[in-house]
């Protein structure tokens, strides 16, 4: 791996609603192998970018590349099979369903050829089955999680935030997106977080993530990039940013 390999690229990235320049032409790169943390006042536009890297809306403007190709809005569950995978601000799991079933429902509809599988309920249909629980199972294993059958409304918030972080990992990510994953987590479970964090960074995982936590920022960051009112205003390094008097200007005036 080569240390300055770009892994994802986004140009000149615009969002628009209606009058809501939520994303107003932002640029930067995400290194192979870096933890590239996205911070900012509340509005400043993060979410967005998040939810146009990985195809949940379609940019006003702007291309994004991911290992060289052009992604520009394409299907979330296509960036997902590309090796891209994510996680959300507000949980979306299914509450009633046990923690097993949620992160194996997620890697049913990787492929059509699944579904047909499925349909047809044959052998090979029952072979990916297994395929698919051990990876889930392995996902689990790794986020340090062996409760696989408690039903997911039983969990407290921290614990659901790690149930989507082993959904996201079951597909197999090179890169992932980590939208706030400390929201919500007691300080402990924050502590737990950046190990985590850590360790699937040494798997060779690039993460992309959105953090208030700036404990867990300061910890993790290989690399910041700050938004105001949806444009880049600084990065570089956690120093570099966090005495940038760009950024001490955007935070006190929040
Ligand atoms: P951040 O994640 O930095 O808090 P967001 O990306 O959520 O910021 O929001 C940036 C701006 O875009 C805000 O002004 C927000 O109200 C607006 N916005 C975000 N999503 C939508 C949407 N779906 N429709 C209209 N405005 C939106």
């Amino acid at each position: 791996i080569r240390e300055d390999q770009v892994i994802f690229e986004v140009k000149g990235l615009k969002k628009h609603f209606g009058g809501v320049k939520a994303v107003d032409g932002v640029n930067f790169n995400v290194k192979k192998g870096d933890i590239h943390v996205l911070i900012g006042p509340n509005g400043s536009g993060k979410t967005t970018v998040i939810n146009v890297l990985s195809g949940i809306y379609t940019a006003t403007e702007g291309i994004v590349k991911y290992r060289e190709k052009e992604i520009t809005n394409h299907k979330p569950h296509l960036i997902v099979q590309m090796g891209a995978a994510r996680t959300f601000q507000n949980i979306r799991l299914f509450p009633e369903l046990s923690v097993i079933d949620n992160v194996m429902i997620g890697q049913h509809t990787r492929t059509k050829a699944n579904l047909f599988h499925v349909m047809l309920n044959s052998r090979s249909a029952r072979e990916e089955e297994r395929k698919i629980r051990a990876r889930a199972e392995e996902a689990l294993a790794f986020v340090g999680f062996d409760n696989y059958f408690e039903k997911v409304k039983n969990l407290s918030y921290g614990q659901q935030r790690l149930v989507e972080i082993a959904r996201a990992l079951a597909a197999e990510p090179d890169l992932l997106f980590l939208d706030e994953p400390a929201a919500g987590m007691n300080p402990e479970e924050t502590q737990e977080l950046i190990k985590l964090i850590k360790r699937m960074n040494e798997l060779g995982i690039t993460m992309l993530l959105i953090e208030h936590d700036m404990q867990l920022v300061s910890q993790v960051a290989d690399y910041i990039t700050v938004l105001d009112f949806g444009k880049k205003i600084s990065e570089g390094s956690v120093e570099q940013v966090l005495n940038d008097p760009e950024v001490i200007k955007a935070y006190l005036g929040e």
